[in-house]
């Protein structure tokens, strides 16, 4: 009898197998195919390999103010690939080595759900205490006529040893869709990046959609919001795509990336146990990762929401303590985001027009990265820090930075939210100098509006 039966080898339930173990659980963890799941095989870690080379490939071009007249030979594509792979295959070595490491059972098969204390793979009948569904998600493509023959999704993407000359990117514009937009256009695609939605970004601070926006255009990316794409038509190794909306579109393309995704559960026996299912199409989970069926709880991608690497890593932690007995609550309200776009995007907390939707009296700093000093030495000027505040007492509901290292100054903002900091506490603080955490204090001083190396307003 297994303390935990962890279904699905990606960074979630790789992180709840080996935290059961350290709390002393016997741990077995399920995987169908390789480990590391979507982020270390076709996400996180692939996508930044190609972030590496697009920002390189970027400053190149761009080194000129800084003092360097460069060269470029040419992009080559399979070596990016065959470097991706490389990554890839060192961290999954990693993990393997730590399953082993931690004394967690890796048994390679797909499991099936017969009861809820009782497992199946391939034949073998696991029997555990608890259970943990880290199934993740797959891409989806969504029912529009002739879009299924004709969309690549980002596993194909990632895998492409040749740049197309066009590219239509059609979906929410969400995170994936801004990234893949930045690299294709930097490695020479014409990008053209069309969501039904009203903006880029619909589920960020509004500030942070026109950010993006503009940084995008500027970059030479075709941005259309507000359009729906009505069919999709192959037709001698090209697309032609019918757009509609304000403006009717045709657009005749080589190749259309669909990069929207769903929680993955199909053929796990959950209709079975009758496990109750969110209307966003994840498996319902309380505050403690608990689904509705007593011991099994689920993780991750699966459970829909933000579909991000370290979401379902922390949510993991969560889930195996609970799972090994523990009461731990998982706190939804400070889960970072992080786009690695050119600038890069990375924010927490309510945006302002969620805290003011809910009533609360909003307070707003912002410090703009033209004014920092780092980044106007390295001529990495577009973006800002802006801090949403509770005017009354000064707590801080969300950061949303645009700029250069958006992703990790990202951190400062969690760490102070997750310590409950007052926006004067983080005024108050120091930093060093020239570094671009300086933007995230002078933000909070611009919520108290003693913001020293802005103009009077
Ligand atoms: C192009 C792209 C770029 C991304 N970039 C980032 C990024 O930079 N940062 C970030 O935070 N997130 C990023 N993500 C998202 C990130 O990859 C996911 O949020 C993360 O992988 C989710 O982890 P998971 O463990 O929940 O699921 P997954 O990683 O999908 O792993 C699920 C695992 O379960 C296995 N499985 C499924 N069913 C069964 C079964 N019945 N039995 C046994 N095994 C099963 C699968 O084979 C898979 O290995 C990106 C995603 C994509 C597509």
């Amino acid at each position: 009898m297994y303390d935990v039966v962890v279904i699905g080898g990606g960074p979630a339930g790789y992180a709840a197998s080996v935290r059961a173990a350290q709390l002393g659980g016997k741990v077995a963890l399920v995987e169908a195919a390789e480990m590391g799941g979507t982020c270390v095989n076709r996400g996180c870690i692939p996508s930044k390999v190609w972030h590496r080379a697009a920002s390189m490939l970027h400053w190149f071009r761009n080194s000129e103010s800084l003092g360097i007249r460069a060269t470029i030979n040419e992009l080559d594509l399979p070596a990016i690939v065959e470097r991706k792979n490389g990554v890839s295959r060192d961290i999954r070595m990693g993990m393997e080595a730590l399953l082993k490491n931690n004394q967690i059972e890796l048994i390679r098969g797909r499991a099936i759900f017969k009861s809820p204390r009782e497992i199946h793979v391939d034949g073998r009948i696991l029997e555990t205490r608890t259970s943990i569904v880290a199934t993740g998600s797959r891409p989806k493509i969504p029912d529009i006529p002739g879009l299924k023959d004709a969309a690549a999704t980002t596993d194909e993407i990632l895998e492409m040893v040749e740049i197309p000359d066009s590219i239509l990117i059609w979906g929410d514009a969400g995170p994936i869709d801004l990234e893949m937009a930045t690299y294709m256009n930097i490695f020479g695609s014409r990008v053209h990046l069309v969501t039904e939605h009203p903006r880029l970004l619909f589920k960020e601070d509004q500030e942070t959609s026109q950010r993006m926006a503009k940084a995008l255009r500027e970059q030479g990316v075709e941005v259309v919001t507000g359009h729906s794409l009505k069919s999709a038509v192959r037709a001698n190794n090209r697309f032609v795509a019918e757009i509609s909306g304000p403006d009717e579109l045709t657009l005749n393309v080589n190749c259309l990336l669909v990069a929207s995704r769903r929680p993955y559960f199909d053929g796990l026996g959950l209709d079975e146990l009758g496990i109750r299912v969110d209307p966003n199409n994840g498996i319902w989970v309380d505050d403690r990762l608990r689904t509705s069926m007593d011991g099994v709880f689920a993780i991750g991608d699966v459970t829909g929401g933000w579909m991000m690497s370290h979401v379902a890593s922390s949510m993991a932690i969560t889930a195996a303590e609970n799972a090994m007995g523990n009461d731990r609550k998982f706190p939804f309200h400070l889960i970072p985001r992080a786009i690695w776009t050119i600038p890069e995007v990375g924010s927490v907390g309510l945006s302002e027009e969620e805290a003011e939707a809910k009533g609360l009296n909003v307070e707003v700093g912002a410090f703009p990265y033209a004014v920092n000093g780092l980044a106007m030495l390295r001529d990495e000027m577009s973006g800002s820090v802006k801090i949403v505040a509770d005017a009354d007492y000064g707590e801080i509901l969300g950061v949303h930075i645009v700029g250069a290292n958006a992703t990790e100054l990202v951190g400062e903002a969690v760490m102070a939210m997750q310590l409950e900091a007052t926006v004067k506490e983080l005024a108050e603080s120091i930093r060093c100098h020239p570094t671009f955490s300086e933007s995230v204090v002078d933000a909070a001083r611009d919520v108290l509006n003693w913001a020293l190396y802005l103009p009077r307003s």
